[in-house]
């Protein structure tokens, strides 16, 4: 990784696929805390969230949260095959 990468200084394609829009053919899930402390919980009420999901935790303390993951397993089970094959082609740039 080079200095200065995952910030919008770099433009490396990891870079740049962080910053491009999320396809519509896929669902987003957003999990939410009310006791994140550094993001605006109500940023889960995007028009494209296809799902919210509230949890309790913080803001670095959701990469632990057992519900946070159930919600995006359950979330991706429940993802039509249609979506899938759409999301699979746009990793793959097909
Ligand atoms: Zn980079």
């Amino acid at each position: 990784m080079r200095p200065g990468c995952l910030t919008l200084a770099c433009d490396c394609s990891a870079v740049r696929a962080l910053g491009a829009p999320l396809s519509p053919a896929v669902p987003q899930l957003a999990i939410v805390t009310r006791h994140d402390g550094l993001s605006d919980w109500r940023y889960g009420r995007d028009p494209a969230t296809a799902r919210v999901v509230e949890v309790t935790a913080s803001h670095l303390g959701l990469v632990w949260n057992a519900t946070a993951y159930r919600a995006i397993a359950y979330h991706l089970a429940a993802a039509r095959p249609a979506e899938r094959v759409a999301a699979e082609g746009q990793r793959s740039g097909r």
